[in-house]
């Protein structure tokens, strides 16, 4: 399998660090709100990577945080605490706040059939973990104490920036326009590791340190929880791009230092779901989210497959028109797998052909259009309808868009509305018409379909024979 490496800026070959299993971690939400389909996406597309290595035959293993603490309103360290936020927002407190919507969390990925990782870790689970390095890094004399944090010092380090080649200068926290500047920063790039001082004094959540009483900074916790699930090593992590810079930097400074070796070999990821006004968040304000696409109507397995159908790598412009043509080809290929019948044996040489191709698509990079594409090469092939099935089967084992059970309840469906709509009378001048017209009995045949009209019954000639429906 290839994948492309945000370290290495290149697509390379997927090598594991251990034969027997793939490590694999993805940061999980902040959970002071509802998961918008923006998150979402990079959820969904990181349940496929997961999903793809086990279609390749490796055993994963994947852990994911729940942020619940330390996520402050900017990334570099200022603004309030979201949790504390979502708190005052909802007169709530921050475990309810948590708990609240991680539930929800889960609710959402369960409609979009994203996969529960192995390990899902609550960052206040881990305060003895990151207690554990942030002391460690202090002796090794990587991290320093002054007004009351810790911080990591990135003097340290041979090279901070290790995804980009951006102007060290565009990115130096504590510089941004808007953020202000925390004077106790050795280095512009430094960044807190344990705060026990910060402007806003209402943290809800504080732990007893060596530092006094106060709580982790938000890089720290994916270093931690990795470890502490995965061991001193990670074959790949996973996020938006948005995490790129500085949360993953940050990981890797803070990882790398306290483990004196390379950590993780493998950086995917996925870029963003924007809006026609740019980059869908939560602090815009307004934002979509799982719950409120079902409002309007649609199925979730429409959005997964909006999802699919575009590369991971691309940007991915979000709009109702784009969501309707993604639920309307759903619909279709829902439609015609419906109409396969368990059917013939299956073919092994068409099935090992039709599935390299499928395959193929998933090793270049997860390339999840080409692997939808293969659903529709599997419909139009000439095999056997149980081939087809064992096809369609197996590619969904990845795709997880409910193609058989999809289409089996539209059969039902069908079946239902037939049956409901049953009427022999109807049925008996059916299929005199149909006697009539193959005796060439034309006239006959025509005064049968105007009789059925004026009752409101259209007769559908079909390759299976006349059927009616009513008007
Ligand atoms: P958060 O809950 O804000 O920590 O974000 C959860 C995940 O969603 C992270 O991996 C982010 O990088 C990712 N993310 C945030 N906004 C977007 C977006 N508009 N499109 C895709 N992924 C996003
Ligand atoms: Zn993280």
């Amino acid at each position: 399998m290839y994948l492309y490496n945000s370290l290495s800026r290149k697509k390379e070959k997927f090598v594991p660090n251990h034969p027997d299993v793939v490590k694999m971690y993805t940061c999980g939400p902040t959970v002071y709100h509802y998961a918008h389909i923006g998150n979402l996406r990079t959820y969904i597309m990181e349940d496929v990577l997961e999903k793809a290595l086990r279609y390749e035959g490796y055993n994963v293993k994947r852990v994911m945080n729940i942020t619940d603490v330390g996520h402050l309103a900017s990334d570099a360290d200022t603004g309030e605490d979201k949790m504390v936020k979502g708190a005052k927002r909802e007169n709530k407190t921050v475990m309810d706040i948590a708990r609240y919507y991680t539930e929800a969390f889960q609710a959402d990925c369960q409609k979009l059939n994203i996969k529960w990782p192995d390990i899902v870790e609550p960052a206040t689970n881990c305060i003895d973990e990151y207690i554990h390095m942030v002391q460690t890094l202090l002796e090794q004399g990587k991290a320093y104490f002054v007004g009351g944090n810790v911080y990591f010092d990135t003097s340290t380090l041979e090279k901070y920036y290790v995804f980009n080649d951006h102007d060290e200068e565009d990115l130096a926290t504590g510089v941004r326009e808007g953020v202000e500047e925390d004077t106790n920063k050795r280095n512009k790039n430094d960044f807190v590791l344990w705060f026990t001082k910060s402007k806003f004094e209402d943290q809800a959540l504080k732990w007893d340190s060596p530092w006094g009483v106060g709580y982790p900074g938000w890089h720290i916790e994916c270093s931690c929880i990795s470890m502490k699930h995965l061991g001193e090593d990670l074959d790949i992590h996973c996020g938006g791009i948005d995490n790129a810079f500085p949360h993953h930097t940050n990981e890797i400074a803070q990882s790398e230092a306290y483990l004196g070796h390379k950590w993780c070999n493998y950086w995917f990821h996925v870029r963003h779901l924007n809006s026609d006004s740019g980059k869908m968040s939560k602090s815009k304000g307004e934002f979509l989210t799982v719950s409120l696409l079902e409002k309007n109507g649609y199925d979730p397995m429409a959005y997964r497959l909006f999802c699919l159908q575009s590369h991971y790598r691309r940007n991915l412009v979000f709009s109702w028109e784009n969501l309707d043509n993604a639920a309307a080809a759903y619909e279709k290929l829902i439609a015609k797998i419906a109409t396969l019948k368990n059917e013939g044996e299956i073919e092994p040489m068409m099935f090992a052909r039709l599935k390299q191709r499928f395959a193929k698509a998933l090793e270049g990079d997860l390339n999840t259009s080409v692997a939808v594409t293969a659903v529709y090469d599997v419909l139009k092939a000439k095999t056997t309808d149980a081939t087809k099935l064992a096809l369609i089967a197996d590619f969904d084992k990845v795709l997880c868009l409910n193609l058989l059970s999809a289409a089996e309840n539209l059969r039902k469906k069908q079946a239902e509305e037939e049956a409901a709509n049953a009427d022999p009378e109807i049925d008996a001048l059916v299929a005199e018409r149909t006697a009539a017209k193959k005796a060439k009995n034309f006239a006959e045949a025509d005064r049968i379909r105007d009789l059925l009209k004026e009752r409101g019954i259209e007769i559908i000639d079909t390759p299976q024979g006349a059927k009616w429906r009513k008007v």
